[in-house]
């Protein structure tokens, strides 16, 4: 007894119960021991039927020491169901001791709700392997998903099946965990188009607003404005001689005004027309359109000499009323702003993947880069008219026609050195 020490409140055990326990366990972890390292080809299991036999057939040690290298569970099973043979890895995921495991009925580790799936595992095994996902009741009270992967052993091996049991545990958080992140990424992605959809339709909506706003005021501004020029000439026939030069000179004044807002309107109404206008494409052959432009310019082309030459330029789809607006006011300028060099001008096009890049190529007086985003908004000019004449639509004109067929202009210049303006235009057809 001088190895045995009693707790308080423990319960006293008798010291013959006690060897008699001490002698039963160390026979089973020999049992267990022998089953394993393959010393033993039979097990004797007591059930309620009595005491039964199972020869353990092909206890070949170096199948056992590689079972027993597995990370996955391996087990073999008894035609009724008692387990024969269970490696330690499935012992460490059930956590439960295998001396506990062995001889006991599989199906009593499955979860209730699981077992017919298990039975029919088992009977599906018998021809081929069966795979299915099993909860398994872990030694802790936890739950063990399982992948089993059931074979049936040859007729006359004792054992029938051969189980395969993976722990899924951690693969199932990860799926868990990675559709948690893609539901969640799903719902942003809803909202984020969500948000744009309307941020769109706010967008729409106060485009066409300001669109029929310009249109509106550019119609019923000139009606009073001619007013005003009509009076202001009759002023300049009637009272002309009897006017002193100041006033002359405020009268004319005021004529240029309302010439130069006269144009702007004109200006604004063409713009908004650009928008209010159906979009129609068809087949544009732009050598045409140049060419179309070219005659249209031919007067400043002569006043200033201007060299042009014009390479191969590609059919598009395009509106064949907007396009050779680009065409006559890149011309244009490229034309007008220019000092005492002869204007020298290439039009050009280069096919990139999906369009078409168009270019408008001149030796003038070039464009600070600061200014380079300016010049395509509505009346924004670097120069006073004395300079250079002009209203300062043709740009902002521009950028709304070639967006308006999905492209995109700007361009590359250097105060001194020309300017190059380039348009991209969609190149596919259809
Ligand atoms: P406009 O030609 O009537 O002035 P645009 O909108 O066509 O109006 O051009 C806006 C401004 O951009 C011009 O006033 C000019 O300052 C500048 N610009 C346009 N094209 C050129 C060019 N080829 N070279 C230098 N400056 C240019």
């Amino acid at each position: 007894m001088a190895n045995t020490r009693s707790k308080p409140g423990a319960r006293q055990v008798p010291s013959q119960e006690l060897e008699r326990l001490r002698a039963e366990l160390a026979e089973s972890e020999e049992t267990l021991r022998a089953i394993r390292s393959g010393e033993v080809d039979a097990l004797v299991v007591s059930t309620a039927q009595g005491e039964q036999v199972y020869t353990l057939k092909g206890a070949d040690e170096a199948y056992r020491i590689l079972l027993e290298e597995l990370t996955e569970g391996a087990l073999t099973i008894s035609a009724d169901g008692i387990i024969l043979y269970a490696n330690t890895s499935f012992a460490n995921f059930t956590r439960t001791p295998l001396e506990k495991i062995i001889g006991s009925r599989f199906e009593d580790l499955v979860q209730a709700a699981d077992r017919d799936s298990y039975f029919s595992l088992l009977s599906h095994g018998r021809s081929a392997r069966a795979r299915g996902m099993i909860r398994l009741s872990a030694g802790d009270g936890s739950t063990v998903p399982a992948l089993l992967s059931v074979s049936a052993l040859p007729a006359e091996s004792a054992s029938t099946w051969c189980i395969v049991a993976t722990d899924m545990t951690d693969q199932i958080k990860s799926q868990e965990a990675l559709q948690k992140a893609n539901e969640e990424l799903e719902l942003k992605v809803r909202q984020r188009t969500e948000n744009l959809a309307k941020a769109n339709e706010e967008l729409a909506r106060s485009n066409s607003e300001l669109q029929s706003f310009a249109y509106v005021a550019s119609h019923d501004l000139r009606e009073p404005l001619r007013t005003i020029s009509g009076f202001l000439e009759l002023l300049q026939m009637d009272y002309g001689d009897k006017l002193d030069q100041k006033s002359k000179d405020y009268i004319s004044r005021a004529v240029n005004a309302s010439t130069r807002l006269h144009e702007m309107i004109d200006d604004l109404l063409s713009y908004s027309r650009l928008e209010t206008r159906k979009r129609v494409f068809t087949r544009v052959d732009l050598n045409g359109v140049c060419q179309a432009a070219l005659n249209d310019l031919n007067r400043a082309i002569e006043e200033n000499g201007a060299k042009i030459e014009v390479k191969t330029l590609p059919t598009v789809m395009a509106d064949e009323l907007q396009i050779p607006i680009v065409f006559r006011n890149l011309i244009d300028n490229a034309i007008k702003f220019h000092d005492k060099t002869v204007p020298e001008i290439v039009i050009s096009a280069t096919r990139d993947e999906s369009e078409w890049l168009i270019s408008v190529k001149d030796n003038g007086i070039g464009i600070d880069p600061v200014n380079q985003r300016k010049i395509f908004e509505m009346f924004k000019r670097l120069h006073s008219r004395d300079e250079y004449p002009g209203s300062g639509i043709g740009l902002a004109m521009c950028k709304k026609i070639v967006e308006r067929h999905g492209g995109r202009i700007w361009v590359k210049s250097s105060i001194g050195n020309g300017s190059i303006f380039f348009f991209t235009l969609p190149s596919n057809l259809a």
